[in-house]
């Protein structure tokens, strides 16, 4: 199998800006963004990032406001933050050097089994096996397995597999091939068999079953939220923003304040207890600005973002990890989730400023 992997890898590997220059840093990075976002969007963010830190030691030094803006847009924003903490880490703890074996790499935040497999093949030449999505399938069809890694025994019937099959030279370009065949040739749907190297040890391509390994996931019913967002300007034309706590989802990252919608509540009672649990501010509610419609993995939610005056109090951070008053150009340099950064985009054009409370409609 590695023989005939290897040199079809070589010819029809993707260019991708983390197979150009690989040094451990860079592995690493490109490792965390991909972990839960497509290679065509991560392509953009690794070459930002890069330019902006090209070093451990810059990325450790910069403030985590500046590394989360950075990452801004790409969702699962504890990725950013653990990479923040991992690089100071490996500046204190290891003088600049990602930790070269398994246990050294699973010590830093934000690397799980998978990811120091991955890092630890590639950069260091480690032996281990790595097992996402595309390699489930690409094992699944095959040997003609239908279970999905979704027990305990189940993952490890996959790991071992792909273990076995781990050649000794060059294991990480291995990893890379695997992926890579899941990821354009063994895709989901209409494998392109006829141009697979694996073809003829191929168990679901002899049985002309490849539809039928793995079996199918079930897509669960995905709930959905109405959320109260509020625009608060006050008379310099500053708008009050709020920093998400830690553990919350969006975790670091600002927001227009709000939250969820009671049953039975209306979108202005919603917006004016969200604001008094979270800063203990009263607000009237006004208009409605915008909606934005967002897709999280779990969770969709339509954003209400309502015009609202302050009328009595001073924010306190109640529940919330700060805020700020902040003139409506500023705002880009407040790392946002992507419902609030379309809102601030929609703000930015907007004359005259600040808006005139009555002239909203
Ligand atoms: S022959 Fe087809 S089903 Fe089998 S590994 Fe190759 S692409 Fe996948």
């Amino acid at each position: 199998m590695a023989r005939r992997l290897a040199p079809w890898f070589a010819v029809r590997q993707r260019d991708l800006p983390w197979r150009r220059e690989r040094t451990p840093y860079r592995i690493w990075l490109a490792e965390i963004l991909l972990q839960q976002t497509r290679s065509a969007q991560a392509a953009g963010y690794y070459e930002r990032f890069l330019e902006r830190f090209p070093t451990v030691q810059e990325l450790a030094g910069a403030p985590r406001q500046e590394v989360l803006r950075a990452w801004e847009g790409l969702g699962y924003y504890a990725r950013a933050r653990q990479l923040h903490a991992a690089a100071r880490l490996i500046v204190a703890r290891h003088a600049g050097e990602i930790p070269a074996t398994l246990a050294g790499l699973r010590a830093l935040p934000g690397i799980g089994p998978y990811t120091a497999a991955a890092i630890g093949s590639l950069a260091f030449g480690l032996p281990a096996a790595v097992v996402d999505g595309n390699v489930v399938r690409v094992l699944a069809r095959l040997f003609c397995l239908t279970a999905l890694p979704e027990t305990a025994a189940d993952r490890r019937r996959y790991q071992d597999l792909a273990q076995d099959l781990l050649p000794r030279r060059e294991p990480g370009r291995h990893n890379e091939a695997l992926m890579e065949l899941g990821a354009t040739v063994c895709t989901p749907r209409n494998p392109r068999c006829p141009v697979c190297p694996l073809r003829a040890a191929c168990g679901a391509y002899a049985r002309q079953a490849t539809a039928d390994f793995p079996r199918r996931r079930r897509r669960p019913v995905v709930p959905h939220m109405e959320v109260g967002a509020a625009l608060v300007v006050d008379s310099r034309g500053r708008l009050l923003i709020a920093q998400r706590a830690e553990q919350d989802l969006l975790g670091g990252m600002w927001e227009f304040p709000g939250g969820k919608q009671e049953p039975g509540e209306t979108m202005a009672a919603c917006i004016r207890r969200e604001l008094l649990e979270e800063l203990g501010i009263e607000i009237e509610a006004g208009p409605v600005f915008c909606h934005v419609d967002h897709a999280f993995t779990h969770f969709t939610m339509r954003l209400h973002a309502h015009w609202a005056r302050r009328v009595r109090g001073r924010p306190r951070m109640l529940d919330c990890a700060g805020f700020a008053w902040v003139p409506r150009k500023r705002l880009v340099d407040y790392p946002m989730g992507k419902a609030d950064a379309v809102i601030r985009a929609q703000l930015a054009p907007l004359t005259p400023w600040p808006p005139a409370w009555e002239g909203l409609s």
